[in-house]
């Protein structure tokens, strides 16, 4: 469907569409990623709901996975609810498979330290490269019947 942007090119529109780079954007991003490869990329076959509610830093996540997904408010493919909680559900529109994502305590301890917009820029820089594995947790949906 799209190709996938490069890491300079994701930070770019990234800083462009949220206004600053932050580890919650940039996680969001990628787990907007994590759908498209197990879900597919089609922007119209699949939808998001974010558990972040709308108070900042967290709810930065929810407009990574807009750009990440490309499940978006104006498609209406997106909701959010108040839980505060960068926990994310994909699935298909069908509603046959679907993905949570969650961070792992690991990347929950790094955001907690980072101090400041700076250390928040380079923390999100770093994040968009670290491993999958040391920063999010997957759970896999079934369908139920
Ligand atoms: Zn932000």
């Amino acid at each position: 469907m799209h190709k996938e942007l490069s890491h300079e090119e994701a930070l770019f529109f990234l800083n462009r569409f949220h206004g600053h780079i932050g580890p919650y954007v940039v996680l969001g991003y990628r787990a907007g990623l994590i759908a498209n490869r197990i879900l597919g990329d089609d922007p119209f076959a699949k939808r998001a709901h974010t558990m972040t509610g709308s108070k900042t830093p967290i709810s930065c996540f929810t407009d990574g996975i807009q750009l990440g997904s490309c499940c978006t408010l104006g498609k209406g493919n997106i909701t959010v609810s108040d839980e505060g909680e960068p926990r994310v559900r994909f699935e298909l529109a069908d509603g046959s498979k679907g993905i949570e994502v969650c961070l792992t305590d690991e990347a929950k301890a790094r955001i907690a330290a980072a101090n400041g917009w700076d250390d928040a820029d380079r923390l999100g820089r770093r994040m968009l490269t670290d491993p999958e594995e040391e920063l999010f947790m997957l759970t896999h949906h079934t369908p139920s019947g």
